[in-house]
């Protein structure tokens, strides 16, 4: 690698800074900043390092994150459990894993080349340069992780503003972001984030004009407040993914991949299946074997009127101690003890029931009966709320799925699967955790953090 001199006097001062702790950084986590203007200035030192680095070194960085994040995926997954009371362990694991797996590098990036007698052209993509990236807390470290691999293969360093219900663990992911570029030889400071992130510290790095490109993935408020920006924003917000269920299903299928994808992470993801519309003439027997096989716990009128109140403020927005809790915990809150097995909270409801239209994020899963497929599409299609996000069907009659498809037109189109599959979890194609599904970039990958740049040599380097 060959480092110039303007480089060698960055790391050095880098190196200084740190070892007299003028960094305003913490001694024990790497790329923790107190005020967000300096942490977005170390970032852009460290994308200066970074661009004039080789790829080979940006590919090396990611493969020590990849590794690092196998080496601590339990100890995240406990931490995020623990910090935010969302979500279950075993399963955390998993999408750490899926993430170090299958989430691109540096391969993703590919050039584009023309010759002929006037000559080479070539598109290449090249980094934004310092990315703002804002994250949920639903899926803090997998998000950060997840976005880094993706935002550091395009040579970007990255400002991380975390959900301040997830510091904990998202510091914890930022300073490994930082070990594993300092392992491979790359710099500090590709990832930073602040001690105390706050709405205000993110407004300040919106504004700032450092930052070119911004990431949000989150609910509808965060993706607003970027799209208004005035920035270029990738926006990766809410969903509410119906799961439709024909006549023509491997019913008894259907059943156990529902009710897998919902139980996820107890439903945290944004793809996972929040409720189900099911053809009436098989309505019955999907509800049977939820019920026989599933795990699933059937709540009377009553305890859904209970659970209406548990589940929202009065100001009918979400219980946040609700969301990402298991289904046993949310019948204890409403006074019902079920067995130990239980893992779903099913019920029949038109598909305007507060539990059934709302986003949850909750292992409940209503169930909305349609006469034929072009009332079930009607249904499921109302329920997404044009958010363009994820939806699942089951069915193997392929005008069905085709038609209900091009309805819903989302980012995410799951057939015969639990929705982990979108995720690359027993299905093909690579890992994301932020789905672009508002401004259309769908699974972001490193490429969706690049910007195309033309190249052009005239009248030579063509040698056909
Ligand atoms: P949230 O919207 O409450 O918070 C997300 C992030 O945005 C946090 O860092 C928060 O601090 C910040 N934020 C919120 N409002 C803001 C504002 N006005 N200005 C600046 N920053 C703001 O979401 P959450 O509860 O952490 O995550 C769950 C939501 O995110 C769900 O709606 C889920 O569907 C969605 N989500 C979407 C994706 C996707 O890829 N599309 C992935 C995960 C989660």
């Amino acid at each position: 690698m060959a480092v110039n001199e303007e480089e060698l006097k960055l790391i050095v001062s880098q190196v200084v800074k740190q070892m007299q702790g003028t960094m305003d950084m913490p001694k024990t986590q790497l790329g923790i900043f107190n005020d967000m203007n300096t942490a977005i200035a170390a970032a852009k030192d460290a994308q200066k390092i970074m661009q004039r680095m080789p790829m080979d070194i940006r590919e090396k960085i990611i493969s020590c994150i990849r590794k690092l994040t196998r080496e601590n995926e339990e100890t995240l997954a406990k931490m995020a459990v623990e910090e935010t009371g969302m979500g279950n362990v075993g399963d955390k694991i998993l999408k750490h894993q899926l993430l170090a797996e299958k989430t691109p590098g540096t391969e993703d990036i590919t050039t584009t080349a023309w010759s002929g007698d006037r000559g080479l052209t070539l598109i290449e993509m090249g980094p934004f340069g310092v990315i703002g990236a804002i994250c949920p807390c639903t899926n803090p470290s997998e998000t950060i992780l997840c976005n880094a691999i993706g935002m550091i293969a395009g040579g970007n360093t990255i400002v991380f503003c975390p959900h301040p219900q997830a510091i904990k663990t998202s510091l914890f992911a930022v300073d490994l972001i930082n070990r594993a570029s300092i392992e491979a030889g790359g710099p500090c400071n590709v990832a930073v984030a602040l001690q105390n992130p706050t709405v205000e510290s993110t407004n300040i790095m919106m504004k700032h004009p450092d930052i070119h490109l911004i990431a949000a993935t989150g609910g509808p408020g965060v993706v607003t407040a970027v799209l208004s920006s005035g920035k270029r924003g990738i926006g990766a917000g809410a969903g509410n993914p119906p799961a439709l269920v024909d006549e023509t299903a491997d019913i008894r299928k259907a059943a156990r991949d529902i009710v897998n994808g919902c139980t996820f992470d107890n439903n945290l993801p944004c793809i996972a299946e929040k409720e189900v519309v099911a053809v009436d003439s098989i309505a019955d027997e999907l509800i049977h074997w939820m019920l026989k096989e599933d795990d699933c716990y059937m709540i009377s009128k009553e305890e859904q009127e209970k659970l209406i109140g548990v589940v929202f403020t009065k100001g009918k927005s979400l219980n946040r101690k609700c969301v990402g809790r298991d289904a046993k915990t949310l019948l204890s809150m409403i006074g019902v003890h079920a067995p130990a097995n239980i893992r779903c909270i099913i019920f029949e409801g038109e598909k305007e029931h507060p539990l059934i239209s709302e986003e949850l994020m909750m292992p409940i899963l209503g169930i909305v009966r349609a006469k034929d497929i072009d009332d079930a599409i009607e249904k499921a299609v109302w329920l997404e709320h044009g958010c363009r996000h994820s939806a699942h069907m089951h069915s193997k009659n392929i005008d069905n799925l085709t038609r209900f498809g091009q309805a819903v037109d989302t980012a995410i189109f799951v057939k015969n699967a639990p929705s982990y599959a979108a995720l690359g979890f027993g299905g093909e194609g690579y890992c994301t955790f932020t789905i672009a599904s508002r401004t259309g970039e769908g699974l972001t990958s490193a490429k969706t953090f690049t910007k195309s740049r033309r190249c052009v040599m005239s009248d030579s380097l063509c040698i056909r």
